[in-house]
């Protein structure tokens, strides 16, 4: 197959990339480079079934294709927060090129949609029927709201135009190829761990997450496009619940060293607890994580050590 993916030289594009070479698609990988590497994605240069393509998502663009990924938009918070008005921009009008092109070339279309659809949750775990508790006008929302608008393409697209759609709602994931500067808690305590550093915990580190190791959440992907039971929206992310103090304490004994945890302030509208309802992926793909968080810090550790040099 001729596969699209946006956002390909990004953390998760680039891992999704190589599967599906690995798989014998051949790739087109489309990316604007803001917030993804070359690094990332340099293995797969000058291989025959792999293509770089630098251009922005807001921007059209045609290709002969069998399947589309969309992927394209910063995706931690300082990043998206940097110009919040294209983050909005990329997610909307980037559903709108990716949509268009589906349309023409009949090609299967994936939304990667997020767990920030739901804000900060009343409903705990969140199941896929929670319509969320979202701020409209705050800092975050110019990527919360952004994923919601695209959501919302993708589902009259299919209803008005029969788009063959599929959209996953990704809760925290990580691994290798995160960017250290990346901002977001994972690669922030280890990389802090390398360095010595003192772990900064926002707010009392009471608030939750659910990590997803990368590996996991790209088979949840391949799964999801593969089959014809559900177009989602489907959560996919792993239902262990960990607050930031003990994802602290995690990342302090795998790394040792003399690092300690400070706490700073809390970031505006930071959402108190986060957990996937994955009974939808589980009945519909037969998917659930496999790598305990335990493991998956173990592993990028080991790629921060080189990445950093530390
Ligand atoms: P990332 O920032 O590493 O990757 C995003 C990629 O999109 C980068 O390569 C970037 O250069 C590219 N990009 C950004 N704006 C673009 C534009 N206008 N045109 C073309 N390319 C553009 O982030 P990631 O963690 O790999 O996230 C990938 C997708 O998954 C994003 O859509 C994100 O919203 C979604 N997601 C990720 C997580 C997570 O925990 N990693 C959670 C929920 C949703
Ligand atoms: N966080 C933290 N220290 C950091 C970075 C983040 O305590 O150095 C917290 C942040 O306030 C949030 C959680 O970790 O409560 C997850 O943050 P991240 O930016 O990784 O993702 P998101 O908030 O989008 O889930």
């Amino acid at each position: 197959m001729r596969v699209l993916v946006t956002g390909g030289a990004g953390f998760l594009g680039s891992h999704l990339c190589d599967r599906l070479v690995a798989a014998g698609d051949d790739v087109i990988c489309l990316d604007n480079l803001f917030t993804g590497r070359k690094s990332n994605i340099a293995h797969m240069l000058g291989h025959p079934q792999f293509e770089l393509i630098r251009h922005d998502v807001i921007d059209p663009f045609k290709f002969e294709v069998d399947q589309i990924y969309n992927l394209a938009c910063p995706a931690s918070p300082p990043h998206y927060q940097f110009n919040p008005i294209k983050t909005t921009k990329t997610s909307v009008m980037g559903a709108i090129n990716c949509l268009g092109l589906a349309k023409r070339v009949k090609a299967r279309v994936f939304q990667a949609s997020t767990s920030e659809v739901y804000g900060d949750p009343a409903i705990h775990p969140q199941p896929e029927s929670y319509w969320g508790n979202v701020n409209p006008i705050g800092r975050r929302s110019c990527y919360d709201e952004g994923k919601r608008v695209a959501e919302t393409l993708f589902f009259d697209y299919h209803r008005e135009n029969g788009v063959d759609i599929r959209v996953v709602r990704i809760f925290n994931t990580y691994g290798p190829r995160m960017h250290p500067n990346d901002g977001r808690v994972v690669s922030n305590f280890i990389v802090q761990a390398l360095r010595g550093e003192d772990l900064t915990v926002y707010g009392d580190g009471l608030q939750t997450r659910s990590f997803c190791f990368v590996d996991d959440l790209i088979e949840g992907f391949l799964r999801l496009m593969k089959q014809t039971e559900t177009i989602g929206p489907i959560n996919i992310g792993n239902p262990g619940e960990f607050t930031m103090l003990e994802l602290a304490e995690l990342v302090i004994e795998k790394v040792g060293g003399p690092s300690k945890i400070v706490h700073r302030e809390l970031p505006a509208d930071d959402p108190k607890q986060r957990k996937p309802d994955i009974t939808l992926a589980r009945k519909h793909l037969g998917w659930e994580p496999t790598i305990p968080l335990a493991e998956g810090i173990e592993r990028t550790v080991a790629y921060f050590r080189k990445e950093i040099g530390a």
